[in-house]
């Protein structure tokens, strides 16, 4: 998608802080950190959202948790914890239509959520 911001960030038509890319997933920092950890691991390929997804998604939106669990350990932060979510729709207020998972560490978070 020409127009979509993290389309734009896997082709580095715009800066970011990358901490990691391959031929599926790329991995970097959110430029407005709710934690001391805040990443966000995204699929190359323009995914809406989980509603505009479909099966043939499956494997490539498997391995942004693995590209999670990579980055947390990268981070130090695999054994302390982390949430990771994936705001979907205007009530969890999903501002960005190219999916993305919140990966948020570093200090104890608030719960319970919501
Ligand atoms: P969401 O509300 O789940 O759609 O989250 C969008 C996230 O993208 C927010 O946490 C923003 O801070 C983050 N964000 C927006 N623009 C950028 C950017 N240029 N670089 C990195 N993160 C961004
Ligand atoms: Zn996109």
């Amino acid at each position: 998608m020409t127009d979509c911001l993290f389309c734009k960030i896997i082709k580095k038509e715009i800066p970011s802080e990358i901490l990691f890319q391959d031929e599926t997933i790329t991995v970097f920092k959110d430029i407005n950190p709710a934690a001391p950890v805040h990443l966000l691991v995204i699929p190359n390929k323009h995914i809406p959202s989980v509603r505009g997804m479909d099966e043939s998604d499956e494997i490539i939106l498997g391995k942004l948790f693995s590209g999670a669990k990579a980055a947390a350990e990268k981070m130090g932060i695999a054994e302390t914890g982390y949430r990771l979510i994936i705001n979907n729709g205007p009530d969890a207020h999903q501002e960005i239509s190219h999916i993305h998972m919140h990966l948020l560490g570093g200090g104890n978070m608030m719960h319970p959520m919501g």
